[in-house]
């Protein structure tokens, strides 16, 4: 018998362990949106910025060191005289080809105090030739973008710095006031000096920073913050700097391009360790179910099961008696408390079907039997004897012999009465006080007669004395019998009356005597067939 349980524990069990996990797969969720994955975006953003720390560091260096070159030269006292026109041959000297290209220098040039050009030299970035010149005329015209620059900033007294130059192409510019060797005395003029950032200076600086770098010029200043643009494997990432010497504001970025190998094996990483644990917890609350059902809920179920069996027939179809756990101790501890529950059933029913003193049914269990018996002898129809006894003179006994006498007597006597039921298949009960009963179906009046004999006789051969008996020195008993086909209705309680009837007629005959009930002829009987013992 299966009950359908709305909320049962399986239910139960679902929902909370359902619930369980989804609130760990949400928490894995935010946690990977909320953490995991902007620390690791920061982390690579992190890698990017110090990588262009370096470039940008390796940049200031090649300034700086073109810098130091500057003032190199202007502190020295040959440039100071060269300046001074003291040293005509100090270009001859000291300039040619093969020293701007071995210092990565593309333009030097000399300004007097005044600001005027006092000397050029450099490589043309078109032609690729080595120019000096003393004006920015015939082949060193290609100067004089440069030359305006330097003139404008030394105007502007923007001169012993380092500045990025916007020409074509951009260049690092360093200049420097020209003094003597030991610094004293006035400045007589200026010293620039420029390397251009081109091609080749892209690849010395990609050699220098093992990095792949990238130069361009914007017409807008230089923003405060980086730029960084992912795009699948890879991240372009550029620094600005200001650029000098341009009547609008520009700016030069450097960039590099890196690709994300680190990010995306940390992702992927991550992600596959995000899938298992997921998949992990979902297999885990999967195999927490199967065993709870398997370990708790199934023999629960058998368990119920197991209660109302025993209930009704009392097997223990699935051996939860014989397991070793919980379950087992319940299945055992309830059979033994159903069994015990039985017994105290069957003895309470036996209370209160039978008489406590002398152990036969009682008047309850008799009538019951009675109506039992008289509707299946009508339905048969078949014969029916009920039968009436009672101890002769009883209070004499009583009064005599005592009251605890008399319950003795009453036992001995239901004992004689009980083995000849028991051997005629009948039953007899205690009905009163020293009265019994007996109900007989099927059974012939002389063979009710013949039975009410033996059990008059019975009590005649316990030979119980009874000293102030007026019948026999000994305890007797009177039986009337009444059939119910001599009874005037068809009625239990009518044929219960003839047999008191006949007993009446017993005693008033002497007692110690058996009368069968005979209806007045002129009566009209209930009539059924009458079958022998
Ligand atoms: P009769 O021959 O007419 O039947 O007379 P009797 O004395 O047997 O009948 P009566 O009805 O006058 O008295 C019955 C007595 O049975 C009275 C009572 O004290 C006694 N009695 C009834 N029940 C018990 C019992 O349980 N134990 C004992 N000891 N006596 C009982
Ligand atoms: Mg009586
Ligand atoms: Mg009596």
């Amino acid at each position: 018998m299966h009950q359908r349980i709305p909320r049962s524990l399986r239910f139960r069990f679902f929902v909370a362990l359902g619930g369980l996990l989804l609130c760990a797969i949400a928490s894995l969720a935010a946690i990977s949106a909320w953490l995991i994955f902007p620390t690791l975006q920061a982390e690579e953003r992190a890698t990017v910025k110090r990588e262009l720390d370096r470039v940008e560091r390796s940049f200031k260096l090649d300034q700086q060191q073109l810098h130091a070159q500057v003032r190199d030269w202007a502190h020295w006292d040959d440039t100071y005289q060269f300046i001074r026109g003291d040293y005509p041959r100090y270009a001859d000297v000291n300039f040619s080809q093969e020293m701007f290209e071995d210092m990565r220098y593309q333009f030097m040039a000399f300004f007097t105090s005044s600001g005027e050009v006092h000397f050029l030299a450099g490589i043309n970035p078109e032609t690729g030739s080595y120019q000096t010149c003393r004006a920015t005329i015939g082949d060193c015209s290609w100067m004089t973008p440069w030359v305006n620059s330097m003139q404008a900033a030394i105007e502007d007294n923007r001169t012993d710095q380092i500045s990025i130059y916007a020409n074509h192409p951009p260049a690092i510019v360093a200049s420097s006031p020209v003094l003597r060797t030991d610094k004293r005395g006035v400045s007589p003029g200026w010293l620039f000096k420029t390397r251009t950032l081109n091609s080749e200076w892209l690849s010395f600086m990609e050699v220098y920073t093992g990095l792949p770098i990238s130069l361009s010029l914007s017409h807008e200043s230089a923003p405060l913050s980086d730029s960084f643009s992912f795009s699948g494997n890879t991240v372009v990432a550029e620094r600005y700097f200001p650029v000098s010497g341009s009547p609008t504001p520009m700016s030069l970025s450097i960039g590099i391009e890196l690709n994300r190998t680190s990010y995306l094996t940390s992702l992927t990483t991550f992600r596959y360790v995000l899938l298992w644990t997921a998949g992990l917890m979902i297999m885990v609350i999967a195999l927490v179910l199967l065993l709870l059902e398997k370990i708790v809920l199934k023999p629960l179920r058998l368990l119920t099961q197991f209660t109302q069996q025993v209930g009704t027939d009392g097997t223990d179809t699935y051996g939860l008696t014989k397991r070793n756990d919980e379950i087992g101790l319940l299945s055992r501890t309830f059979q033994e408390q159903f069994a015990c529950q039985q017994q105290l059933n069957a003895e309470l029913l036996k209370l209160s079907t039978h008489d406590a003193l002398t152990g036969l049914p009682n008047r309850r269990l008799f009538d019951q039997r009675l109506e039992t018996a008289f509707a299946e002898a009508v339905l048969a129809p078949n014969a029916l004897a009920v039968m009436m006894l009672d101890i002769d003179h009883f209070k004499l006994y009583n009064d005599h012999y005592g009251h605890q006498c008399g319950d003795e007597c009453l036992q001995q006597v239901a004992g004689a009465f009980n083995s000849i039921a028991t051997a005629f298949n009948f039953l007899i009960a205690r009905t009163g006080g020293e009265e019994f009963s007996a109900i007989l179906p099927g059974v012939s009046p002389e063979s009710a007669k013949e039975i009410g004999e033996q059990l008059t006789q019975a009590i005649d051969h316990l030979q119980l004395p009874h000293a102030t008996s007026p019948v026999k020195p000994y305890v007797t008993v009177s039986v009337g019998i009444a059939m119910l086909k001599d009874s005037k209705s068809p009625s239990a309680s009518a044929v219960m009356s003839a047999a008191d009837q006949a007993l009446y007629l017993a005693k008033a005959a002497g007692r110690h005597q058996v009368v069968l009930f005979k209806p007045p002829l002129a009566n009209t009987t209930f009539s059924a067939h009458n079958t022998p013992l």
